[in-house]
């Protein structure tokens, strides 16, 4: 199958000629796999996507851990619309259009107490690299150069800037690129089966992994260290809720040695787990917070820095007409990102999402719990409307049990994610009870009909 099938809505191009498969080279797939089977999304409404056959599956990953307020949520396409009709482009270099500002002043309001600044990236991946090189251009500011080491932590998942990777913790996302940056060092993942599994929420044990910290910085003399960087909940990795008490004693250690610290809060911000942001959640307000993803709903590419006032007003000390950063993109604050942003937040607070969310959330966790002895079954995380269910290691390699099973869940009209062993699971927040229910029955008979003989109950 090297071209679409004929009833993509893709497949009727402006040129009338069918496009071939080969041209794209898609990220994190396996191209030549995928190429020999293609699956195709053509169109999508609410909880659901329409795929190129036919077929309409409810998605359960909300887009790629993005679409929190449903596909074409009526909001965010509307305030597109009137957008493209008045402002295409306006740069936010020396001169700027209202709705960043109007955009920023929202964020500022959304954001954790004292966060009033907010920088705009495109991404993920480069709201990570704006905040690593704000934290070090932070410390430069105030006269302490010497702080240049960025701590990251094992098993986590930063973007794919030179930054992010080299704070990350996937071996393979870094040992194909070189050397990546200089001086930056790994905390010990959280993810302990052996005291954790099954647990509902935060996990009881492994505050002490957050003693690692005093250690590495012991290690490295604390004064040249700038900042560390954490998801609060790891997401690409396995779905990991942080241990109880574990993101207060990172802040303590922090406060403590005068180092910067940043909540990667790309999939857990905006109402994914039942909170603004994790920050909100958990009551730890980090120095820096990286968004992207559900910030626009996924209708358009959009990340955003927050930061403590202090942090920005550390540049603002110079001469008034020198630039304060050396930093941004061409499309910082794009004015149809804005429109939409603004939009998906009128969706998150004014139609109550993230208050649906939260009170569903004890729901979604006694359903996704109900897998709980399954042949195969090892663990089931969840916080929020994020879950995560860790399936055993087949024989043939690792990942593959868990991607057997999502895509059976497809062929049972549930689109879920694969992450390592994991199904991960974060369905938009329009979510209902009706649909937690189909996704696990999905589940459940998508786990049953793939196990193999050497599947264990746990
Ligand atoms: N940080 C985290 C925590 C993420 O989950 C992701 C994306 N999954 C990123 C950064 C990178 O975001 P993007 O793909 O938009 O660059």
């Amino acid at each position: 199958a090297d071209t679409l099938p004929s009833s993509s809505a893709a497949a009727a191009p402006t040129t009338g000629i069918a496009p071939s498969l080969d041209a794209f080279w898609m990220p994190f797939t396996p191209n030549r796999k995928f190429k020999q089977s293609p699956r195709l999304i053509v169109g999508g409404e609410g909880l659901h996507y329409d795929l190129a056959d036919g077929r309409r599956v409810l998605d359960a990953i909300a887009g790629l851990w993005c679409v929190n307020a449903g596909h074409r949520n009526p909001r965010i396409s509307a305030a597109m619309k009137a957008q493209i009709d008045v402002l295409d482009y306006a740069s936010n270099f020396q001169i700027g259009h209202p709705a960043a500002f109007e955009l920023a002043q929202r964020l500022a309001r959304f954001a954790p107490e004292g966060m009033n600044h907010v920088f705009f990236t495109n991404s993920g991946s480069e709201s990570v690299d704006t905040a690593l090189k704000i934290a070090l251009a932070y410390h430069r500011a105030r006269g302490d150069a010497g702080r240049y080491r960025l701590i990251g932590r094992e098993r986590a998942y930063h973007g794919v800037g030179f930054g992010g990777i080299s704070v990350g913790g996937i071996g393979r996302q870094r040992s194909t690129f070189g050397p990546l940056l200089n001086g930056v060092d790994h905390l010990p993942h959280t993810h302990d089966l052996v005291r954790n599994a099954f647990s509902r929420g935060e996990p009881e044990h492994g505050i002490d992994k957050a003693d690692a910290l005093e250690a590495l910085l012991a290690l490295h003399d604390a004064s040249t260290v700038a900042a560390v960087i954490v998801e609060p909940v790891a997401g690409s990795t396995g779905v990991l809720p942080p241990p109880r008490g574990y993101l207060k004693r990172l802040r303590e250690i922090c406060d403590r040695h005068g180092v910067l610290l940043i909540f990667d809060e790309v999939i857990t911000g905006f109402g994914r787990l039942g909170a603004n942001f994790a920050a909100d959640l958990f009551g730890v307000t980090p120095d820096i917070i990286t968004a992207a993803k559900g910030l626009t709903n996924g209708a358009v590419p959009m990340g955003a820095v927050l930061m403590r006032d202090a942090i920005h007003d550390a540049f603002m000390q110079g001469s008034v007409g020198a630039i304060e950063l050396s930093h941004g993109y061409t499309y910082s604050g794009h004015p149809l990102a804005c429109a939409a942003a603004m939009a998906t937040l009128d969706a998150y607070t004014e139609d109550g999402l993230i208050a649906q969310a939260a009170a569903l959330s004890p729901f979604f966790e006694d359903a996704i719990h109900g897998l709980r002895g399954l042949p195969g079954v090892i663990d089931i995380r969840n916080t929020g409307l994020l879950g995560g269910i860790e399936l055993q290691a087949w024989a043939d390699g690792p990942g593959t049990h868990a991607q057997a099973v999502a895509q059976q869940c497809v062929e049972l009209g549930v689109l879920v994610r694969s992450v390592g062993d994991t199904i991960a699971l974060s369905p938009p927040l329009t979510i209902g009870r009706e649909h937690i229910e189909q996704i696990v029955d999905a589940l459940r008979t998508a786990i049953a009909q793939t196990a193999r003989p050497t599947d264990k109950e746990a």
